[in-house]
């Protein structure tokens, strides 16, 4: 599938520091130790609905990972999936009357030209559920065979793993069993299914039903596949395992993390022995809430990036807006907290477009130390408030080239371009 354009990424003086994240199964912030390229995996949107400001904040927290780990000298290869078969996307189209196929690659072109005006890194890979079938089926076809996934005795062809068979089902979660059986109910599982061995066996394929498309399936059987099994593959496939960052919103911590990686490291130990974990780190973004309540489509009260943008109002604004809090605190989006990242936004880039600037050097040490200590954004954007502040007064020592300098690392390391000083340094250098 089509990614989307990357931005210009400034390089910067320097060599950032090591990052440190927050893994959901360690529960703790532990160093990320990447090789020379770094491993990251980010579950994609199911393309439904578009792009609202909860998706927009998680998919920049990991674009912040992105950032760090580029300024630290890494390359980064990064892969993100589009759920474009699934259950909400085929109710969405019936309900609406639309070929589901168009609904899906009208709202992926839209997260797409969201995620450029947000300044987001691209994925290297970015891989659709759908042309993923074939490699989905095969690794279905292996676990089946391992005797570690049934075929339910019902004629629908449903296809479920063994989870009783799987070692490290719980240590992403470290949930206990009473919560794993709510959110499985709450999250799209199905404990009460008759005939399933275990409440908790999630779905890895699901047979055809009447009026659903299907493509040809395990063991003959034509259906579509399930979501955590998709993740898996398009990992497994394009980054292997023990790769350095799994990422998503913390309402993917249970099921869909815990599965990919119960499916990911069953197949890997059937095909080699090896053990896992299928990710070194397991990273998740808190929510967004509007009005008291999580943003979310169940609830409707959600706020577009597209409609934002249509608005008028500058998607660098909605990227600081969002980078204000921090990627681990559930917050509120507030008409206040955009006003006050606009407002930021004009300090910033007036500060950028003066001759002379307070010293470069603590900021650029002042960012990349909040950054990579557990992506601390709101600690980032304060570092450059208070360069902004005594650059536009002017007091204290003053650098020529600091403004270029500053704005440079904004860019590459916040992902805010503050366009009026894009040009300065070449200039001035040449
Ligand atoms: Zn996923």
């Amino acid at each position: 599938m089509l990614s989307w354009p990357a931005p210009l990424l400034p390089t910067l003086p320097g060599t950032g520091s090591v990052l440190k994240v927050h893994d959901t199964a360690r529960g703790e912030v532990v160093p990320t130790t990447p090789d020379r390229t770094a491993r990251m995996y980010v579950c994609g949107i199911t393309p439904y609905d578009a792009t609202h400001l909860g998706h927009a904040a998680t998919y920049l927290a990991f674009d912040l990972v992105n950032r760090v780990w580029r300024d630290a000298g890494h390359a980064v290869h990064y892969v993100q999936n589009v759920t474009d078969i699934d259950d909400p996307l085929l109710e969405r189209a019936d309900r609406d009357g639309e070929d589901w196929v168009v609904l899906a690659m009208r709202e992926t072109a839209l997260f797409r030209e969201d995620m450029t005006a947000l300044r987001v890194l691209p994925p290297e890979d970015y891989v659709g559920a759908v042309e993923s079938i074939p490699r989905v089926v095969a690794h279905i076809e292996t676990l089946l065979d391992e005797g570690l996934a049934y075929v339910l005795d019902d004629g629908t062809g449903d296809v479920y793993h063994d989870i009783s068979q799987a070692p490290g089902f719980g240590s992403e979660s470290r949930y206990d069993e009473a919560t794993m059986l709510r959110f499985f109910a709450e999250r799209g599982g199905d404990p009460d299914r008759a005939g399933k061995r275990q409440p908790l066996d999630p779905v890895l394929w699901r047979g055809a039903r009447p009026g659903e498309p299907s493509w040809p399936g395990p063991r003959g059987t034509a259906g579509r596949p399930g979501w955590h099994i998709e993740c898996a593959a398009i990992a497994l496939d394009t980054i292997g395992m023990g790769f350095d960052v799994q990422g998503g919103g913390s309402d993917l911590i249970f099921p869909h993390h815990e599965y990919s990686a119960v499916h990911a490291e069953a197949l890997t130990a059937a095909a080699s022995g090896e053990k896992g974990p299928f990710a070194r780190a397991y990273v998740h973004a808190a929510m967004i809430g509007l009005d008291g309540e999580k943003m979310s489509k169940s609830r409707g009260n959600l706020v577009f990036v597209s409609k934002l943008r249509g608005e008028g109002v500058d998607p660098m604004a909605i990227r600081l807006a969002l980078l204000s809090g921090h990627y681990r605190t559930d917050r509120a989006w507030t008409p206040a907290l955009l006003r006050e990242a606009q407002e930021r936004l004009g300090t910033w880039r007036r500060a950028v477009a003066q001759d002379t600037g307070a010293p470069a050097g603590p900021v650029l040490h002042g960012l990349r130390d909040r950054l990579a200590d557990d992506l601390d954004s709101p600690g980032a954007i304060a570092v450059v408030d208070a360069w902004a502040a005594a650059t536009i007064a002017g007091t204290g020592e003053q650098e020529e080239q600091a403004p270029a300098i500053v704005c440079d690392a904004v860019d590459a390391l916040l992902g805010v371009a503050l366009d009026s000083c894009a040009e300065a340094p070449a200039l001035q250098d040449g």
